[in-house]
C-alpha cells in the first residue's frame, strides 16, 4: 500500500499498533461524510473503490449528516458529482431524524420551530402542527437557524418559562459548523444554549450525532440490527461515541479530524482504525466473507 508522507508521519513514532483493519464484513455500512468520504470538495482516496465494492456485494449503505439546513438532494448531487453512485433513500440528516422522533413522540402536540426552511417544510409535510403562540406550544425544536432573532427567543422563553408547558429538543448539538477555509457559523447548539440560559431548562432530546437516535433511525431505514452494521467516521466524540452508545462496531478513519496520537490519548476505542476508507474491506476480501 502506498502512503503519503503525511500519512506516514501520522503513524510515527509508536502508535501504529492502534491501526486495525476489519476481519469481517458487514451487511450495513453507515458513513459520516466530511472527513470520511470526502474532505471539502475532494473525494478521499479509496472512497470510490470502496463504495463500488460494497455495491457489488449488495451491502446496505447510509450516509449521515448532522446539518439540518441542507436538503438531502444537495448531498445526493454532491456525492453523485464526485462519482459516488448514491440513492436518495441512503441520505439521512437531522431533519429526517427530528421529524421521525416528533412523529413517534409528539404527533398530536403543538410545535414551535426555530429552524430553516428544509426543517419547517419537512415537519409540515409530515402533518405535524406548528404554532408560534407560546400558550399553545408543547415542544420547542431548536435548530441551526440563520434567521434567529430576539422574537424567536422570546417565544421559546414564554412557552417554556412563562407558561411552563413546553419541552426543548434539538436537531443537533453542534455549537458551530466549521467551514473548510477555517471560518464557520453558529449552529443549533448555540441556540439551544441561549434558550437553556434564559429558561433554566435542559434540552431533552438530540436527534443528531452523537445520540444513538440517529443510528437507530439509520438501522430502521436499512432494516438491520446493530450487530450487522458498522459506523464509519473521522470524529471520536460524535461518530465513534454514537456507535459505542448503540452497541455497534465502529471504524475510525484517519483522513479527517482525528490523528493516531489523538486516538492514543483518548478514552474511547473504535473497533477498527483505518488510514484510508477502503481499508474497510477485509484484507482477503473474497465474496464468501460477506454475509448477506
Ligand atoms: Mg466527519
Amino acid at each position: 500500500m502506498t502512503m503519503t508522507p503525511a500519512q506516514n508521519r501520522l503513524a510515527e513514532p509508536d502508535h501504529s499498533h492502534l491501526l486495525a483493519r476489519p476481519t469481517r464484513a458487514y451487511r450495513g455500512y453507515i458513513f459520516d461524510l466530511d472527513g470520511t468520504v470526502y474532505l471539502g470538495r475532494e473525494l478521499l482516496p479509496g472512497a470510490l473503490r470502496l463504495i463500488g465494492e460494497l455495491r457489488r456485494r449488495d451491502a446496505r449503505i447510509v450516509f449521515l449528516t448532522n446539518n439540518p439546513t441542507r436538503d438531502p438532494r444537495m448531498y445526493l448531487d454532491k456525492l453523485t458529482g464526485l462519482g459516488i453512485d448514491t440513492r436518495p433513500e441512503e441520505i439521512l440528516n437531522t431533519v429526517m431524524t427530528m421529524t421521525s422522533w416528533l412523529l413517534e413522540n409528539a404527533a398530536d402536540k403543538k410545535i414551535f420551530v426555530i429552524g430553516e426552511e428544509p426543517l419547517q417544510s419537512a415537519l409540515i409535510a409530515a402533518g405535524l402542527q406548528l404554532t408560534d403562540r407560546p400558550q399553545d406550544i408543547d415542544v420547542v425544536v431548536a435548530s441551526y437557524d440563520r434567521t434567529f432573532e430576539y422574537r424567536k427567543l422570546q417565544i421559546a422563553f414564554d412557552a417554556i418559562a412563562t407558561h411552563r408547558r413546553a419541552m426543548l429538543v434539538t436537531t443537533n448539538p453542534d455549537v458551530y459548523c466549521p467551514f473548510p477555509n477555517g471560518n464557520g457559523e453558529p449552529d443549533a447548539g448555540a441556540i439551544v444554549a441561549a434558550i437553556e440560559a434564559c429558561t433554566g431548562t435542559k434540552c431533552q432530546v438530540n436527534a443528531g450525532k452523537p445520540d444513538r437516535l440517529m443510528l437507530d433511525t439509520a438501522m430502521r431505514r436499512i432494516g438491520l440490527p446493530a450487530q450487522d452494521c458498522v459506523m464509519i467516521g473521522d470524529r471520536l466524540s460524535t461518530d465513534i461515541a454514537m456507535a459505542v452508545a448503540a452497541g455497534m462496531d465502529s471504524a475510525l478513519v484517519l483522513t479527517g479530524e482525528t490523528t493516531l496520537p489523538m486516538l492514543a490519548a483518548a478514552g474511547i476505542r473504535p473497533t477498527w482504525v483505518l488510514r484510508r476508507i477502503d481499508e474497510l474491506l477485509p484484507e482477503s476480501h473474497g465474496q464468501q466473507q460477506f454475509s448477506r
